[in-house]
Formats: C-alpha cells, structure tokens, sequence
C-alpha cells in the first residue's frame, strides 16, 4: 500500500501542481460510501420510470450516482419526452423516489466506513459529509450510526449546492466549511461523477470500488488513487495524516 500512496502523491502533483500537506478535511461522500445505498437507490428510481411511462435500466442510475435528484430527472424526461423536466415533476417524482427507497428497508452501514471517519479523527482532520442526496431517512440516519462525526454545520447536501457532482462545487464547499485548502483536503467518493467533482475542486482524491464499476474506472474519472474497500480508504488516510 506504502508503494501505491506514493505513486498516488506524485499522480496529485502532477495533475495540481502542488504538493499534499497534513489533511485538515476529509470529505465522504454518503451512498456507496457511508452507506451501502446504491442498489436500494437504482431500484427505486426504476420504480418511478415504469410508473411515469419512463423507459429506464435499473443499472444505468449507477452512472448518474452523485447527481441531485432534479439533475437526473430532467434527463429523464429530456430523454423520454424531449423536453425539460417542469418543477413540478422534479418535485413529485423525488418525493415519490424518496418514499420508496425508505419503504425498501434501512440500508446496511459500509464495513469499514467507521474506520475510515476514525483514522481522519484521530490524524487530526475533519470528517465533512459532501452527498448530492437529498434523502432524509439516510441524513437523519448519520447521526446514529456515525455518532458526533457528521455534525449539522460538516455537511453539504442536495440543500447546499447548485450545480453539484460533477461540478467541483460541492467539494469546493466543503472545504471552505473545514477552512481547509485544496492541499490539505482529501474526498473519498465512489461514483466517477463525484470523483470528477473532487478531483476538479483539487482535493486527493481517493476513488472507492463498492459498486460494479470495472477496475481502473475512477482512476480515469480523476482519482488519485482507486481501492475497492473501505478499510483499504482508512489505512489510506492514517498514513496522509501521519506523515
Ligand atoms: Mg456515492
């Protein structure tokens, strides 16, 4: 791992031009990351298309993980009906994916998530939550399963951004709120949209495999390094924040 963090460090100031000092912020993303909320999400958001004369794959909401809800749909109906999504719609069918997604069941926690919000804590750093999500029954969750890791004023949401994942907004924001530079911030994502967002906004970026993304495919949307676990992200940040 030493080996591939260093190959990593130099992938970072090639492409930023500055050099990773002591992180004062890590920033998580919440589904694929906190949670493991993917599949729970894609489903419901089929759901919604076959009610709503939408044609749509199950899979496909993995590509668009990271967006906000009203950015996804109003490609949709772009897409299906050639024309923009109306508020209205945006807002009846996010409520509408909101409540399905809640009726299918609490999602389980991400092993080693915990682990990785610790190694930040302990190095010193703060843990900042930047999600496109918008889902209440996941936010209001944070507090109980991460406990005083996420409080009110560390996290970005769907409420906080106007453009979101994969514009470095969200990331940007989430800097500022841990009076950290972009030399001093790391963002640990596993969607390629967030991993542009991150990687724009010039944090490290730390792509994480939880879904079914081929190998490779997060170091190509901009990571700086990719694992595929959670614990692999918390040895990842004891070392950044020891060195
Ligand atoms: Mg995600």
């Amino acid at each position: 791992m030493i080996k591939k963090i260093e190959t990593a460090l130099k992938r970072y100031t090639a492409r930023t031009g500055a050099t990773l000092q002591r992180p004062r912020a890590v920033m998580f993303d919440m589904d694929g990351i906190l949670f493991d909320s993917m599949p729970g999400h894609c489903k419901a958001w089929k759901q919604v298309c076959d009610e709503n004369g939408i044609e749509a794959e199950a899979d496909e909401f993995y590509a668009y993980e990271g967006r906000t809800g009203a950015s996804t749909i109003d490609t949709l109906i772009r897409r299906q009906f050639g024309r923009p999504a109306t508020e209205a719609e945006i807002k009846d069918l996010y409520a509408r994916k909101c409540v399905i997604f809640k009726s299918l069941g609490e999602p389980s926690v991400i092993p080693g998530a915990s682990k990785a919000c610790e190694a930040a804590i302990n190095g010193g750093a703060l843990c900042i939550l930047v999600t496109g999500s918008g889902q209440r029954s996941n936010l209001d969750r944070l507090e109980r399963e991460y406990p005083g890791v996420f409080p009110q004023e560390q996290r970005i949401t769907a409420f906080d951004v106007k453009r979101g994942k994969p514009d470095p907004e969200p990331y940007l924001i989430g800097m500022a709120k841990g009076g950290a530079e972009p030399c001093c911030a790391i963002g640990v994502d596993n969607a390629p949209l967030g991993v542009m967002s991150s990687s724009r906004a010039g944090a490290f970026t730390i792509g994480v495999r939880t879904g079914p993304l081929p190998e490779g495919a997060l170091l190509e949307a901009g990571a700086d390094i990719e694992v595929d676990s959670m614990y692999d992200c918390a040895e990842i940040i004891t070392t950044l924040t020891g060195r």
